[in-house]
């Protein structure tokens, strides 16, 4: 079953009806070659497919994703965006005030047992001056319902803010130029068109080199000029942009032996965060004199359980994730091809969840009775219909893969969980993703309209790509899966210097303190992939130059 949102291609386009083999191409065959708009195909519609879409119609592609489910499901939590990603977003125009995400200002560890903050650190305003374009009081650090988010960046993909702007009726076929809201100002901009988006559409193969792919049901797409793979961590297509030499160990996201358990509360004046006299001053909103909102994380040091919370949707929401060691499985349920909870949707029961928080405070059990909740009682999500409907607690197993050595081939690029699978230590997955996605909006901007000489850029490009994401998704990617501990864990360090050659923090800096989020998390990808191409023109510049200099002289006109 397949089905497309916001058709913003001509009917002709041979996608919106696939033949056994059609060419997403040849819909511009009438067009002059000045007009030639470049088409990406991009697979798999997370945070990291919308966003690359995003990217790409920025910078004045036709983009069409393909994406297997059918959008019913939105996952019943938050994410934490650093300035890194935040900064991407208001570039974009991502509608902030209707996502509501609360500010990320601090970090406070407590101890399970006694839930006696033992550090803690403030950090208002953070990131707040990193990158220019968009709104200022945008960026910075936030928590957000992963639902709110979704929805912002489908919005973003169907309709692209664009000053002169189109007209809703005229928004579908025409080009627009101009200056993007929240852009520099000094690049120009052309909206490549609304993004098709095709729901129920498996991709099951890939060829890089001749830019085809192709679906569950044996039809097939070639001749694309861009594929971007973002499949996510199970990634079916993973293996095509590889070496053909690498084996499955080196590319299949493995089980770790660790889980998470994810839930959301209403944050309430009744609810007991703050009628239970032990919960109260750790949730108690910053303007009644509690602490500035941000991560609380409880540890068990003995089970080594980490619970962490923060707000998000306004504050109404308190977003829970719980890190512990996966207890033993019943036979059967466990094994390599089907590990507990590989999706987010596995429901766990109380017991084992109490049991799991057996050297915790007894406080927290009021908070595990309100996510299993009572029959009848409203559901997650339910008060702006962007929820889950979800009740209880979920559990979800923890993957790491190793790191790749590169994430193109051909023309096609890997971004997201798809080209690093890591543990959620540093909340930064979906973050390295959006930068991903914003390194090709500037990668891939002012392109040639001539196809041969495009599939040259895009070839050239991806090299950039590489140079650019490898460091920084290799970095974040072992920083994440060697745990809090991070720099002290054996090898990681020197690990990390294969691909990344940047400043670290010191050893013993703890997740999100100062120097570790200066390192993590002030990213500015639009400045950086822009030093990047302008290195790049100035070295193509110097060679024609020198290039033209020798012919002058082989024909002794100089
Ligand atoms: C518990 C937890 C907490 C986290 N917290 C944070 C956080 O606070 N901050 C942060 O930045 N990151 C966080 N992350 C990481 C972040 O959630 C991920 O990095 C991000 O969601 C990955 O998005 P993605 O688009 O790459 O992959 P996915 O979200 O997995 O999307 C892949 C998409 O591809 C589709 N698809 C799959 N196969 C095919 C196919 N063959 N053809 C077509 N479509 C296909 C899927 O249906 C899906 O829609 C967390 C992760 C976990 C597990």
């Amino acid at each position: 079953m397949s089905s497309a949102l916001d058709v913003g291609r001509p009917k002709t386009n041979p996608s919106a009806a696939p033949s056994s083999t059609t060419s997403p191409t040849s819909s511009s065959s009438s067009s002059s070659i000045q007009n030639y708009r470049p088409r990406a195909a991009i697979l798999g519609a997370g945070i990291s497919g919308l966003s690359a879409s995003i990217s790409l119609r920025r910078a004045g592609w036709s983009c069409t994703i393909f994406e297997r489910s059918l959008f019913s499901n939105e996952t019943g939590a938050a994410i934490t965006l650093p300035p890194n990603a935040s900064l991407c977003l208001s570039r974009w125009g991502f509608d902030f005030n209707k996502a509501e995400p609360v500010p990320n200002w601090s970090i406070r560890f407590a101890r399970a047992d006694t839930l006696e903050v033992v550090k803690s650190e403030d950090y208002k305003g953070f990131g707040e001056d990193l990158g220019v374009g968009g709104e200022k009081g945008h960026r910075g650090s936030w928590g957000v319902h992963r639902a709110d988010l979704h929805w912002g960046l489908r919005e973003l993909v169907g309709a692209q803010r664009v000053k002169g702007a189109i007209s809703k009726s005229k928004k579908k076929t025409r080009e627009t130029e101009g200056k993007v809201d929240g852009g520099h100002g000094t690049k120009r901009v052309v909206d490549g068109g609304p993004v098709r988006i095709e729901l129920g559409r498996e991709v099951v193969g890939l060829d890089c080199e001749e830019g085809a792919i192709e679906f569950r049901d044996g039809t097939k797409l070639e001749g694309w000029d861009l594929v971007v793979v973002a499949d996510g961590a199970h990634s079916k297509l993973l293996p095509s942009i590889l070496p053909s030499s690498s084996t499955p160990s080196s590319y299949q996201a493995q089980p770790t032996s660790r889980s998470i358990y994810r839930f959301l509360l209403p944050l309430t004046p009744s609810s007991p965060f703050l009628t239970n006299p032990s919960l109260r001053p750790h949730f108690l909103p910053h303007s009644q004199g509690g602490p500035l909102p941000g991560f609380l994380s409880w540890h068990d040091p003995i089970k080594d359980v980490l619970w962490v919370s923060y707000p998000c949707r306004g504050g109404r929401v308190l977003n829970n994730a719980i890190v512990h060691d996966t207890p033993p499985q019943p036979s059967g349920e466990a094994g390599e091809s089907s590990p507990p909870g590989r999706g987010w949707s596995t429901a766990v029961g109380k017991e084992e969840v109490l049991k799991v928080l057996s050297g915790f405070h007894g406080a927290v059990r009021a908070l595990v009775d309100l996510a299993y909740g009572e029959e009848g009682e409203e559901k997650e999500g339910e008060e702006n219909g962007r929820g889950t409907g979800e009740k209880g607690i979920k559990v979800h197993h923890l993957f790491k893969r190793p790191a790749l050595n590169s994430f193109v081939r051909g023309k096609a690029v890997v971004i997201g969980d798809a080209a690093h699978v890591m543990m959620p230590t540093h909340a930064a997955g979906g973050a390295i993703a959006i930068e991903s996605a914003a390194t090709m909006e500037v990668l891939f901007r002012d392109f040639p309209s001539d196809p041969p000489q495009l599939e040259e850029f895009v070839k050239r490009r991806l090299q950039l790509f590489d140079q650019l994401r490898i460091p920084r998704c290799n970095l974040t990617m072992l920083a994440s899966n060697a745990g809090p501990k991070w720099l002290n864990v054996e090898g990681v360090e020197e690990e990390a210097r294969r691909y990344y050659k940047g400043p670290l923090p010191h050893k013993d800096t703890l997740p999100w303190t100062k120097e570790f989020r200066e390192v993590l998390f002030c990213y500015d990808a639009f400045e950086a992939a822009e030093e990047e191409v302008r290195k790049e023109e100035e070295a193509v510049g110097a060679a024609s130059r020198s290039e033209a200099m020798g012919s002058e002289l082989k024909a002794g006109n100089m």
